[in-house]
């Protein structure tokens, strides 16, 4: 498999570290709010890279951590706790709040088929784990004490690494959002592994630790978690792009100068969803989640198979429109498949010949549209209705669009399955407007009512449901 690796900025030939087995960490998510479905496009690109990398036969271990503590990474940071901000608002602790939105989190991945990872590790679980590592790390000379917090020196390391030409302007921004400077600091890269002072006093979760009782700082809970569960060598390491710098450089930087040779091979970055107004943010407080999707009558799995259409290393754009669009070639997807029957005999060959297509354009590091293609082609392939299926459900392996499931809801639903692309259209937007409906979203349900009209078609009330007919 060629994967683009952002460690060399070119795409590689994947080589695991033991032949057989991989080894991957993703950065989870903060868990003070609800994921965005920004996050979510990260989270579904790396399921279906996980997904993949178990359909050409690699045994996987995905570890994921809950950043429920840890969050800061200088005195410097600015704002508001983003943990106790949240516990605030909803007069919660935030352990509570910590629990809620990560249930939360799984609930959605959940609604879009993304696997929960193998292990899944709370930052709060692995206080010890942290503790020596900072140990560690001052131990072997990579770190010092000043104002009451442990610091990671990066002057102490040949090469600190980026992943991109940043300038200095960038590297002189050690945190997530914008910052003023730490005095404490000896180098502008320098960031915290320890915290006992900060200016986020009101801190509700601190530990015992030998440099006073505090918190840990940010980076250091990911290298932990996947030290602890992933061992000392790490195959892909996996993160939105915004966590390229300085969250993965300052991973590489402190996990190397702890284990003493190098640490993770292949670091995949997902790049961001945007809206027309730019990157969707959490912190910015006006996002889209899931559940809004499916309030305004979305199939969630039409907004996985939206991600899937495009590459994750380009930025992809989010609108209605383009979500209209997608949910609609969704459903036309989801009808075609309705009408094959379960007849014949699987022809191997066949599926083998399609497998390998489809393989192939993923194994063309994660080329899920074309992937998304091969499904086409198979519907279109000379061959039985059975075999047709066979190879949907083994793509859908991957692409896990419950393509058979929700064909088969399908044809529970409406009888007869369309006879056509057309119908099959049509059928999904009057299926759609009768949720529009009900949802008492009239602005939508005229909406539809007009487009239809529009194309000929006249809406007629039955105790059964809405018939349509051509004018
Ligand atoms: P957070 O919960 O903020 O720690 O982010 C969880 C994951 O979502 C990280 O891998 C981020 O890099 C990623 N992410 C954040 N914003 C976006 C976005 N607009 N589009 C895609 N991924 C994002
Ligand atoms: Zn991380």
């Amino acid at each position: 498999m060629l994967l683009y690796n952002s460690a060399t900025r070119k795409k590689d030939e994947f080589i695991p570290h033991t032949e057989g087995k991989v080894n991957m960490y993703t950065c989870g998510p903060t868990v003070y709010h609800f994921a965005h479905i920004g996050n979510l496009r990260t989270y579904i690109m790396e399921d279906a890279l996980e997904k993949y990398l178990r359909y050409i036969g690699y045994d996987v271990n995905r570890v994921m951590n809950i950043t429920d503590v840890g969050h800061l990474s200088s005195d410097a940071d600015t704002g508001e706790d983003k943990m106790l901000k949240g516990a605030k608002r909803e007069k919660k602790t935030v352990m509570e709040i910590a629990k809620f939105y990560t249930d939360a989190f799984f609930s959605d991945c959940e609604k879009l088929n993304i696997k929960r990872p193998d292990v899944v590790e709370p930052a709060t679980n692995c206080i010890a784990e942290f503790i020596n590592m900072v140990q560690g790390l001052l131990d072997g000379g990579y770190a010092y004490i000043a104002g009451g917090n442990v610091y990671f020196d990066t002057s102490k390391l040949d090469d600190y690494y980026v992943f991109n030409n940043f300038d200095a302007e960038d590297l002189a921004v050690g945190v997530r959002d914008s910052v003023s400077e730490d005095e404490n600091k000896r180098n502008k890269t320098d960031f915290v592994l320890w915290f006992t002072k900060s200016k986020f006093e009101d801190q509700e979760l601190k530990w015992d630790s030998p440099w006073g009782v505090g918190y840990p700082g940010w980076h250091i809970e990911c290298s932990a978690i996947s030290i602890k569960h992933n061992g000392e060598y790490l195959d892909i390491h996996c993160g939105g792009i915004d966590n390229a710098f300085p969250h993965h450089t300052n991973e590489i930087a402190q996990s190397e100068a702890f284990l003493g040779h190098p640490w993770c091979k292949y670091w995949f970055h997902v790049l961001h969803l945007n809206t027309s107004n730019g990157k969707m943010s959490k912190s910015k407080g006006e996002f889209l989640t899931v559940s809004l999707l499916e309030e305004k009558g979305y199939n969630p799995l039409a907004y996985r198979f939206f991600c899937l259409q495009s590459h994750y290393r380009k930025s992809q754009e989010f609108s209605f429109e383009a979500l209209d669009n997608a949910q609609s070639a969704f459903n036309k997807l989801v009808a075609r498949v309705a009408a094959l029957k379960n007849e014949g005999e699987v022809d191997m060959a066949v599926a083998e010949k399609y497998s390998k297509q489809f393989s192939d354009v993923l194994g063309n590091d994660m080329n899920t549209s074309l992937a998304v293609t091969a499904v086409y082609d198979a519907l279109k392939a000379d061959t039985n209705d059975a075999t047709k299926l066979y190879i949907i459900n083994d793509f859908d392996r991957v692409l896990s669009l419950d393509l058979a499931e929700q064909a088969k809801a399908y044809n529970e639903k409406s009888v007869a399955p369309a006879a056509n692309e057309e119908d099959a259209e049509i059928d999904a937007l009057v299926a759609q407007r009768t949720q529009a409906r009900k949802d008492k979203n009239w602005a939508e349900a005229d909406r539809i009512r007009d487009e239809l009209n529009a194309r000929g078609i006249v809406l007629t009330d039955t105790p059964e449901g809405v018939k349509w007919s051509r004018k």
